[in-house]
């Protein structure tokens, strides 16, 4: 049996070569055969040179490399193509994903689970960040139509089947978290603790955070314009009754002049929640606008020959995309 071990690397010239180091060491005594597929994210540092190397001396390590860099989730996308094993890792190549947890995912591959998720447990993060989280994926859920967990993040064991059923869904705006879910098919859980990042920096600022959240909620969902349709509809009961009690106090008392104060809270009010469902609307029509235009997923600028799988999803989305 073939493992394959996805590690997308973003700046990562510092961790390359442990990271690989690790994948051996806990590979070593299981009975598979390991391939490395390193994606590299369009990285200015060290990490093609690095990788090249890896490739020329290691012939289990393949490698591609972006022209530009097209982020984590095209990485891992590219990765998933390019992999060839009967199962595939993906994994972060900063060292914060202990390559150790691969033996307790091939024994429940072996169980016949699909997709081995590992849970990060939150154990020494910061008060403020594990309460956000918590709050974060309490709205998400509420909002969204696949079900999202904690902790859970990219790090997982898919089988062949899950690979390709992702691989099948062409979407150019890629949510992960929510593509694994919604794929479904068996899958369980391992945990481990939350390891710090020992060299370069995480590239997640707050900005991509909520950027991220609000792609979770967009990407999976229509309850926000469900939303801005029932809203829209109380207000204008509310409107409608408003008039009749405006013309009935007027036929009975006369009409009297003051109201600046309820005039100018309606426009106002009315004015923001007609922007922000507008806005809302927006980000639908700009999600198909991206989607229309099935551009690549990502250019690849160098890589150590690897077999393209990506294929499948490029017959559906991208004619003559120059990937592989
Ligand atoms: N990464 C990537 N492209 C990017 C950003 C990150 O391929 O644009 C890779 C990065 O090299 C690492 C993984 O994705 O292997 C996770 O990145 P990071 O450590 O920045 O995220 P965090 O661990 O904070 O979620
Ligand atoms: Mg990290």
């Amino acid at each position: 049996m073939l493992l394959s071990v996805v590690l997308p690397c973003y700046q990562e010239e510092r961790n390359i070569e442990a990271a690989w180091a690790q994948v051996l060491e806990a590979t070593k005594s299981l009975p598979v055969d390991v391939e490395g597929v390193f994606v590299d994210d369009g990285s200015t540092d060290g990490t093609l040179l690095r990788l090249r190397e890896l490739a020329a001396r290691d012939p289990r390590v393949r490698y591609l490399s972006f022209s530009r860099n097209f982020g984590k989730e095209s990485a891992m996308l590219a990765g998933l193509g390019h992999a060839r094993g009967d199962a595939v890792v993906i994994m972060d190549s900063d060292l914060q994903h202990p390559a150790s947890l691969i033996e307790a995912m091939l024994a429940k591959h072996a169980e016949g689970y699909d997709q081995v998720v590992a849970r990060r447990t939150r154990t020494g993060d910061r008060r403020s960040r594990t309460l956000s989280a918590r709050i974060y994926y309490s709205i998400v859920n509420r909002l969204i139509d696949v079900r999202l967990d904690d902790g859970v993040g990219d790090f997982r064991m898919l089988s062949r089947t899950a690979t390709d059923a992702l691989l099948a869904m062409p979407e150019y705006n890629r949510f992960s978290k929510g593509l694994f879910s919604w794929i479904g098919y068996p899958t369980a859980v391992v945990d481990y603790d939350n390891l710090a990042r020992v060299e370069g920096r995480s590239s997640w600022s707050l900005r991509r955070l909520l950027d991220y959240g609000i792609d979770g909620i967009l990407s999976f969902n229509n309850k926000p314009l469900r939303l801005a349709v029932y809203l829209g509809g109380f207000i204008t009961m509310l409107s409608i009754g408003y008039v009749i009690w405006v013309i009935g106090a007027a036929l009975v008392y006369g009409v009297t002049s003051p109201g600046y104060v309820t005039l100018i809270s309606a426009v106002l009010g009315i004015g923001g929640i007609q922007l922000a469902f507008l806005g809302i609307v927006g980000e639908y029509i700009g999600r198909i606008y991206f989607e229309t235009k099935r551009r690549p997923h990502y250019l690849v600028k160098e890589s150590s020959g690897l077999p393209d799988r990506t294929e499948l999803a490029r017959q559906v989305s991208t004619p003559g995309t120059v990937a592989g």
